[in-house]
């Protein structure tokens, strides 16, 4: 018997209201709030045969959801906790068979409300309200509208106003509703950077450690026992430390990206956020109560309370960006090893069909940028907004990646993705794969934007003149798509500067690209070289 299973008390005696705990709702506040109540957790391997998510992510899962049921025990209920190989409808309608009626608090993921549907058609599975989201779909169709393009700023004004968050005299306290204008600066050294907290893994976590080493050991991905926080205390000790020693320049670094450190000025909240191990509402209220400049404050507050909940709506509205079926040329797991379901259809409004380069699943592309992003991934499960958004979206995208590739691996890689939040993040705000329906443009830059932000250029072997392909990429990529862009005014701009270059740069452009997608597809390293005599 393992520690974990011994210290299940395994008394479930007398109980007659059962509710489902999910994986991602490991939070008290998410209980119906009868203490009698029984509650069951599920433990399928059926959840990590979907795609091969990084170890750490399974880690931090399994061992906060272990950690939550034994409190949820030494809180006085009764837990029931199944370990399974099916999917979660098929386990749920067994135990519908053995307990009766069973509750569950409406799933986050799409995918969980699918699978358990026929259950609460049947009556046999009770859907109640998730208390966890600050805003309701009635607030983003009254501030975004009821149908796309729906834009964030709109939805977050009128949420600020509804709220009355950071408003003086019904206005934005500081004369805008968004401050990020003061929040671009690079890394320049000028304040010290924050020490990283570690946690010491208890025997439960170890042993689930232990476990996805063995069993799961053809995942990609490594896992560093002291990165994970797996008890509630773990989560407060956390917050408390972004609190103390990380929202005072969350806003003014918020873009910067360095080699010297992974996570700057970010708080990295977000993996126990969507666990449900704290409630965005805590982060709000806190971040509220700080005494930080007010473009940290503000900065924070609109990714919890605009970013956050907006792709939250966004997905639940558009059913996760369903299309009519059209045929996915993706390969299953973003072509990692293994067996593992077909790819989802997806939309792919630019018709992007390479498949994704083994740089993603860790081989070197010569790029430093997109190189330390992918390896602070593998070995950690995260990489802050920028690197995500900027480099890896970015140069994917302007790759012309298979937007359903792309997706699948920051869902696998990423220790917070979860369908509702990584689907409108790849496919809209970092593929443009769905067109405007919630972002006017496509995220995409050339090499300037990266050299300003981040500190790669200088110790890059590729010299960010004379041979990065990442600017010829960029204008490779609006002429190859232009027709999508045409009528689209936030894209007048760059496009009437592509009118404007002269056939030569365009045929070096292309052939820059080709060459890079080339090595990139046989996981070969950029030559510098080559690069330079093509685009001499
Ligand atoms: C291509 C791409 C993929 C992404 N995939 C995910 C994902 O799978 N899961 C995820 O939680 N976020 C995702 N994001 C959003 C964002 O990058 C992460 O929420 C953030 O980097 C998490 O790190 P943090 O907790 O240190 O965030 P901080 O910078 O400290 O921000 C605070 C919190 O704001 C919330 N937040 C900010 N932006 C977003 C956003 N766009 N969508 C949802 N929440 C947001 C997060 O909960 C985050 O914890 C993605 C962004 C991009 C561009």
């Amino acid at each position: 018997m393992s520690v974990f299973t011994s210290a299940l008390s395994g008394t479930c005696a007398g109980v007659d209201t059962w509710h489902f705990v999910s994986y991602d709702q490991l939070s008290q506040d998410l209980l119906p709030k009868n203490k009698d109540l029984g509650l069951i957790f599920i433990e399928t391997s059926w959840k990590a045969s979907q795609l091969p998510y990084h170890k750490q992510k399974l880690a931090l899962q399994l061992s906060n959801q272990r950690h939550f049921a034994l409190e949820l025990q030494d809180a006085g209920y009764a837990v029931k906790y199944v370990f399974s190989e099916k999917e979660y409808g098929e386990v749920l309608a067994q135990l519908c068979d053995e307990l009766g009626e069973i509750t569950v608090t409406k799933p986050a993921e799409l995918s969980l409300r699918r699978s358990i549907q026929p259950l609460v058609e049947a009556g046999r599975l009770i859907v109640l309200q998730h208390t966890g989201w600050l805003t309701t779909t009635d607030d983003f169709i009254k501030g975004a509208g009821e149908n796309a393009p729906w834009r964030m700023d709109k939805f977050y004004r009128h949420i600020r106003k509804k709220y009355s968050i950071l408003l003086e005299d019904n206005k934005p306290i500081g004369g805008k509703w968004s401050l990020d204008d003061e929040n671009r600066l690079p890394w320049d050294g000028a304040v010290d950077l924050p020490k990283t907290l570690t946690f010491t893994p208890d025997e439960i976590t170890l042993e689930v450690i232990d476990m996805i080493e063995t069993k799961y050991s053809h995942h990609p991905g490594k896992i560093v026992a002291e990165n994970l926080p797996s008890t509630a205390e773990d989560t407060k000790r956390m917050w408390d430390w972004a609190k103390a020693s990380v929202m005072y320049y969350f806003g003014p670094y918020e873009d910067a990206m360095t080699q010297d450190h992974r996570t700057l000025f970010h708080t990295t909240m977000s993996s126990l956020l969507n666990l449900g191990r704290i409630m965005p509402r805590t982060l709000l209220n806190d971040a509220l109560a700080l005494d930080i400049p007010l473009n940290s404050k503000e900065g924070f507050v609109r990714q919890i309370i605009g970013w956050r909940e907006f792709v939250h709506h966004v997905h639940e509205l558009t059913d996760g960006f369903a299309i009519d079926s059209t045929p996915v040329k993706a390969r299953p797991a973003a072509g990692w090893e293994g067996n593992w379901p077909v790819a989802k259809i997806t939309p792919n409004v630019l018709e992007n069909s390479y498949g994704l380069p083994p740089t993603f699943w860790g081989e070197k592309s010569g790029m430093l940028c997109l190189d330390t992003a992918v390896s602070d991934v593998v070995e950690t499960g995260y990489a802050h907004h920028i690197p995500r958004l900027m480099v890896l979206a970015n140069i994917g995208n302007l790759l012309g990646i298979h937007p359903r590739e792309l997706t699948d691996w920051f869902w696998a890689m990423f220790t917070d993705a979860y369908d509702w939040v990584v689907e409108p993040n790849v496919l809209a705000m970092g593929t443009y794969a769905v067109g405007e329906v919630m972002t006017t443009k496509p995220y995409v830059s050339g090499t300037p934007y990266i050299k300003k932000m981040g500190d790669y250029c200088g110790d890059c072997s590729l010299h960010f003149k004379k041979s990065c392909p990442i600017s010829d990429m960029y204008w490779n990529f609006l002429e190859e798509n232009q027709n999508h862009f045409r009528g689209n005014h936030r894209m007048a701009m760059p496009m009437r500067t592509l009118a404007k270059r002269t056939q030569q740069a365009k045929d070096t452009a292309q052939e820059v690209t080709h060459y890079v997608r080339q090595q990139m597809t046989k996981g070969k390293v950029l030559d510098p070289m080559i690069l330079q005599s093509i685009k001499s």
